[in-house]
């Protein structure tokens, strides 16, 4: 009955359901949107800590389990569609009126993990935390800082957009069916406003990816080879230099100030556009 290509592995754990719950700061003033409420376990926990849930199930299948098992709250809706697909803005606006403030909280389906938490952060939905349990493997690219393994073009959107922190561990065997992986619950505070100034933000993330392309270059190679193919090295270097960045570290030593210097200045010299 479980569908394993829509990422179905169901908590059974209600310690760690609790723990996630309280993860989130809610209040009974407070809205949460769930996305893959499955059925329904840490939807029921969510509909007693909030004001209002609004949980998005993309399989048919489970909607008259949830039907069943919500029915005592009047406070949960579900929501039959992908949440990819969704207009979330519009949701929130119908469906989560006076609330104070909003949050996520989910298990999510991990095959689908980083294309929502970056939906859920590029679209700037009036968000307060999100916390989701995700693979520890992702939690932990999300939180890493610079200069580790981990640390990624994933690290510094995520961190971007949010304070990002590991909250917890989960081994496989509190979800059935066990999933193949460990997991892990991040927390993510959503910023008001990112933390570095950033003049123009695509040409920031272009700096960021272009400076992850290949891991063993330099910095400099690899913005030559991505971003500043038809520029001359010696300018590249000498902008470097002004910001205080050594041309021969690599990309994923960088800090996310030290990322914005470099899209800000590479546009103020007209080497990026
Ligand atoms: N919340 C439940 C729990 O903790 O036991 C279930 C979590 S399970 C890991 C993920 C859930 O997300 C499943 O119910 C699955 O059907 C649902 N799902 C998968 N893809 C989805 C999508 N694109 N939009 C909405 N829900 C989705």
């Amino acid at each position: 009955a479980f569908k394993k290509s829509l990422g179905q592995n169901f908590l059974i754990d209600t310690n760690i359901l609790h723990n996630i719950v309280s993860e989130a700061d809610l209040t009974k003033e407070k809205g949460v949107i769930e996305i893959g409420p499955g059925i329904g376990a840490l939807t029921e926990q969510l509909g007693r800590a909030a004001k209002k849930v609004m949980a998005v199930e993309i399989d048919q299948r489970l909607l008259p389990i949830l039907q069943d098992t919500l029915s005592p709250y009047e406070n949960i809706e579900v929501v039959h569609g992908d949440v990819l697909e969704l207009d979330l803005k519009k949701l929130i606006e119908e469906k989560m009126t006076g609330v104070e403030k909003l949050s996520v909280v989910a298990n999510l389906p991990y095959y689908v993990t980083t294309p929502i938490l970056m939906k859920l952060l590029e679209e700037r939905l009036p968000l307060e935390n999100i916390v989701v349990m995700i693979q520890k493997e992702v939690a932990e690219r999300i939180a890493a800082k610079p200069g580790t393994k981990d640390y990624g073009s994933l690290s510094v959107a995520a961190q971007f957009y949010a304070e990002t922190e590991v909250a917890m561990i989960v081994p496989a065997s509190v979800f059935i069916p066990r999933p193949n992986v460990d997991s892990a619950v991040i927390r993510l505070k959503v910023r008001d406003r990112p933390p570095v100034e950033v003049d123009d933000q695509d040409v920031f993330f272009r700096v960021v990816r272009s400076s992850f392309a290949q891991r063993r270059k330099t910095l400099l190679n690899n913005l030559m080879n991505g971003l500043f193919p038809k520029t001359q090295k010696d300018d590249v270097i000498q902008m470097l230099a002004d910001i205080g960045i050594d041309p021969t570290r690599r990309g994923e030593t960088l800090s996310l100030d030290e990322f914005a210097r470099l899209a800000n200045e590479g546009m103020r010299r007209g080497l990026i556009t």
